[in-house]
């Protein structure tokens, strides 16, 4: 049998990655394993494994033949649980990566490709003891891809030398870099690229992807960069997602998008909430991806937030507890003093 090459993918599954980002990952990957298993080198060696990360980390998919690997179902939750899904990761290379001998050669050093959006909103620093990149010998090969506008480079630098950036969260910029990963893996599965430190040379990277070289300053500890509110449509009662910018020049949160939830990704909302952010620093909100809305409020009641017109003085049914209440300006049950999660 050939030596092994394990490959673990952290995929961040936080909230900020909803809408294109996570649906873009899942179509990479699910190309990328296709295009592996028609390799004969990559089939032979190639072991995938999904960590998954947002208020906690899971083992998506365990390290698994390419032949048996089946894509696991990527949800968007709060929270960005980095330190957590570090642990889980030299937890699970400890178990599944078997370690060269006297008398056998095991597997190569696993490549460990961690794909993040935000700043990790754990404690990231005490599972580095075990993974970080001063360790000798290095237990994995890390690459550390930060996507989007809102990633603190600096903590990346941190737990690996190899940092990139795609700044553009789009479809097609989520293709390129599962095309490079895609040739990259397959390459590193012949060897040829392992130097003498087991480090392995990866494909001439795409033009959407820079190596982040200088040292990155920290992200400030000021307010969050991105907020997020779970909302349901007053009509269809469906949930929805707001997404909050914050604006340095109002010093408020503007709100930039809403998305359309599951049933599934509006449960457990609650585990990671943060701190309040006061209503009245939250600029409005974006339309009801339902039905359109221009608006929100909540529910005094249940504290549901929905969508609701701040024109329409007619009543509205709370979708959250069913109280009718008195919508528009002056409503007495409508206001919008909320709680926000990170992601
Ligand atoms: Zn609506
Ligand atoms: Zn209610």
């Amino acid at each position: 049998m050939n030596r092994r090459l394990p490959v673990y993918l952290l995929i961040d599954c936080s909230e900020s990655m909803i809408g294109g980002g996570i649906e873009s990952v899942r179509q990479g990957l699910s190309t990328m394993v296709s295009k592996l298993r028609i390799d004969p080198h990559a089939l032979d060696s190639v072991f995938l494994s999904v960590i998954t990360f947002d208020s906690a980390a899971r083992v998506a998919v365990p390290l698994t033949g390419l032949v048996d690997f089946q894509e696991p179902k990527l949800i968007t939750k709060p929270g960005t649980a980095l330190g957590q899904a570090l642990k889980l990761l030299s937890q699970q290379i400890e178990k599944e990566v078997q370690k060269t001998s006297h008398q056998t050669k095991g597997d190569y050093r696993p490549l460990v490709l961690l794909l993040t959006d935000g700043q990790p909103l754990d404690d990231w620093k005490a599972p580095l003891a075990k993974l970080g990149k001063d360790i000798r010998p290095r237990p994995a090969n890390i690459y550390a891809i930060g996507c989007g506008e809102d990633v603190d480079f600096s903590i990346l630098q941190s737990i690996t030398d190899i940092v990139l950036r795609m700044e553009n969260m789009g479809p097609e910029s989520f293709a390129k870099l599962f095309v490079w990963l895609t040739a990259s893996v397959s390459s590193a599965s012949q060897g040829v690229g392992e130097s003498v430190e087991g480090k392995f040379n990866l494909e001439k990277l795409p033009d959407n992807i820079e190596e982040v070289k200088a040292k990155a300053a920290p992200l400030s500890d000021g307010p969050p960069r991105q907020v997020f509110l779970r909302a349901r449509c007053a009509t269809k009662k469906f949930p929805y997602l707001m997404r909050y910018r914050f604006d340095p020049v109002f010093g408020c949160y503007q709100p930039t998008k809403s998305h359309r939830l599951s049933e599934e990704e509006m449960q457990g909302s609650g585990e990671f909430a943060m701190p309040d952010i006061a209503s009245n620093l939250l600029n409005g909100a974006p339309p009801c991806p339902w039905c359109e809305t221009p608006g929100a409020g909540n529910c005094g009641n249940c504290g549901t937030i929905f969508c609701a017109s701040a024109n329409d003085h007619s009543d509205v049914t709370c979708p959250g507890c069913a109280t009718v209440l008195k919508s528009g300006p002056q409503g007495e049950s409508v206001s919008f003093g909320v709680r926000q999660s990170g992601g």
